[in-house]
């Protein structure tokens, strides 16, 4: 099974799901950089030499490109040899600014059971 080596991302070989799964391109040291700095992969680190094996094993899905980084053939869309990687949907730190912090209002947030009965229970008494 092939696995997109983009963090977060989820994509692997799937025969319904038909993404294409591109190899990092190693016999090009500087585009293949450009792909590991543009990737952000923890695991990987651009500025070392990559081991052959580990790189037969490292794949990127078409989710991170644009159309315009691939030429259109009458079988299958072939990635241009200049392409790089850009398009990273589930990157936050990609997002202009800082990210804001995201919290639940305070009555939402978990309370013990019997304050959360007490609570139900008064919103729902019967008023006379
Ligand atoms: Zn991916």
């Amino acid at each position: 099974m092939v696995k997109c080596m983009v963090p977060d991302c989820r994509n692997y070989s799937n025969p319904i799901r038909k993404k294409v799964f591109h190899r990092l391109p190693v016999s090009n040291p500087v585009l293949c950089k450009r792909w590991l700095i543009a990737i952000s992969n923890p695991a990987v680190d651009p500025d070392s030499p990559l081991d052959p094996r580990q790189a037969r094993s490292m794949f990127v899905c078409s989710d991170h490109f644009l159309p315009t980084d691939y030429i259109l053939l009458p079988r299958r869309p072939l990635l241009k040899s200049t392409a790089v990687p850009s398009v990273f949907p589930h990157r936050l730190h990609a997002l202009p600014g800082p990210v804001p912090e995201v919290r639940r209002p305070a009555r939402l947030r978990y309370q013990p059971l019997r304050q959360a009965a007490a609570a139900r229970s008064f919103y729902t008494a019967p008023v006379c």
